[in-house]
């Protein structure tokens, strides 16, 4: 059931990970690509009003790509608290703000240059994803990156996991998890707390007690 589940997951992201190459290589030659970027921000917190951090399951093409491709040759390492820590998130956020804002008010009134540092922003932030997903694990990125740190902010009680008492604290869940999670440490509260949860299901499906329930 969770390989015919995998599947379903995986075929879901080999269609939304093909927008990654369309930015971060046409866009070198197309540089009004870059705009599609907005697309991705405006989709990342449009949905997270409504389900927390799900667009980062399939519906990123970043985060698409790692699952698909990064996974296979990652080291599969634990990933570091350093990445998990609210001041990282939020410098990387400053920063990556910092840059666009500036590169907009440079070239404000040129579409094309202005296309380009965004073309540019997401080559450069995928590179530093592929290498520490390879060196960690292949969704390290997703806790530092700045959409999700946004969504993250964003997800509390929006449809979180629902865990009951079934649970026998095998922790499989958290070997399933592409976040690395640990949603069996809610158990007292019946509540996944960790708003980084992308809502995959994958440790539903994966908890042989059935002790979580995706909302
Ligand atoms: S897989 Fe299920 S039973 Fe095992 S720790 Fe996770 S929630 Fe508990
Ligand atoms: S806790 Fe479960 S639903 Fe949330 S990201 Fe991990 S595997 Fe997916």
């Amino acid at each position: 059931m969770l390989s015919e589940f995998k599947k379903k997951r995986n075929r879901l992201q080999s269609y939304t990970w093909l927008g990654l190459p369309l930015v971060v290589v046409a866009g070198w030659f197309y540089p009004k690509l870059g705009y599609l970027l907005l697309g991705c921000m405006v989709g990342a917190i449009g949905v997270a009003f409504y389900k927390g951090r799900a667009w980062c399951d399939w519906m990123c093409p970043r985060g698409s790509f790692y699952d698909l491709f990064i996974r296979k040759i990652s080291m599969n390492r634990k990933i570091p608290a350093f990445f998990r820590k609210d001041s990282v998130r939020l410098f990387v956020l400053a920063v990556l703000i910092g840059v666009l804002g500036s590169q907009i008010y440079i070239h404000w009134g040129n579409a094309d240059a202005i296309g380009l540092a965004m073309v540019m922003i997401l080559t450069v932030t995928t590179i530093v994803g592929i290498i520490l997903g390879v060196t960690y694990q292949q969704r390290i990125w997703c806790h530092i990156c700045p959409m999700g740190t946004i969504a993250n902010r964003m997800s509390e009680g929006k449809k979180p996991l629902n865990i009951n008492e079934m649970c026998v604290d095998c922790k499989i869940c958290s070997k399933v998890c592409p976040m690395q999670l640990k949603p069996y440490e809610y158990k007292e509260s019946g509540v996944m707390g960790d708003n980084d949860c992308i809502k995959c299901s994958t440790c539903a499906v994966a908890c042989p007690k059935n002790a979580l329930t995706a909302a």
